[in-house]
């Protein structure tokens, strides 16, 4: 270690910097140099240190985005409605966002999904047929794919109603839906139906009053979202 050094822009001496550490003089860098080259090396090198900052910071949300169940797809999607959806989940309230096909319903619900997740809370977006899915593997296979869907805050539920339920996961959803309700947690659905004809949807397969209780449970404290347009995916 050498006493001082050069500025490798102006070529000015630098002093050695020292720090005292139980008693002992210890090594601490040399002085800054203030002329214009060293001046801007500095800048470029905490412009450097900030992208990478930032580069990190977006590296984290597209991590929490994707592990909260949101297609990469979806990922950067964004909905006028979606700010006050996300309040209305914070609020409490559960969301039924219907409408065709084409109308946005599946950006409106990733939008939320990724306000509710930027602001750090524990959010899992799910296509229903997903959830049906885990549920059948689980019977076969002896496990209980439902309490993490239980137990999340937020649980947006995309295209509910698409395809209809055995009378087994008609029941589970009942289950997924019932304790949710119970705990307070706030569930979203986007589905193309009323409410009328989702009722006959799921209850195709299965028991007209487990459907009727999954509906009606969804409803309270509710707000609904009607979406309407064309068909975006058509051109
Ligand atoms: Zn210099």
């Amino acid at each position: 270690m050498r006493n001082t050094t050069s500025c490798p822009h102006c070529g000015a001496t630098l002093n050695a910097r020292e720090w005292t550490l139980g008693g002992k003089p210890v090594f601490a860098g040399y002085e800054q140099c203030e002329c214009e080259g060293a001046r801007a090396e500095r800048a470029e090198i905490e412009r450097l240190q900030a992208v990478a900052e930032r580069r990190e910071r977006e590296r984290r949300e597209r991590e929490a985005i994707r592990k909260a169940g949101i297609m990469p797809r979806f990922e950067n999607a964004t909905h006028p409605l979606a700010p006050e959806c996300a309040r209305d989940m914070q609020q409490g309230r559960n969301l039924y966002i219907f409408g065709e096909v084409g109308t946005l319903k599946t950006h409106l619900a990733s939008a939320t999904a990724r306000i509710l997740v930027a602001e750090g809370c524990n959010v899992r977006f799910s296509a229903m047929w997903k959830v049906l899915d885990a549920i059948k593997a689980g019977f076969r296979d002896n496990y209980d794919p439902l309490p993490a869907y239980q137990s999340c805050k937020y649980l947006i539920l995309d295209d509910f109603g698409k395809e209809s339920p055995t009378d087994f996961a008609l029941e589970r959803m009942f289950a997924l839906i019932d304790e949710r309700s119970a705990r307070m947690l706030p569930t979203a659905v986007t589905t193309q139906y009323k409410p009328g004809r989702l009722i006959e949807r799921l209850a195709k397969n299965g028991d007209k009053d487990t459907a009727i209780a999954i509906v009606s449970r969804l409803r309270q404290d509710c707000r609904s979202i009607e979406l309407e347009g064309r068909d975006r995916r058509l051109g």
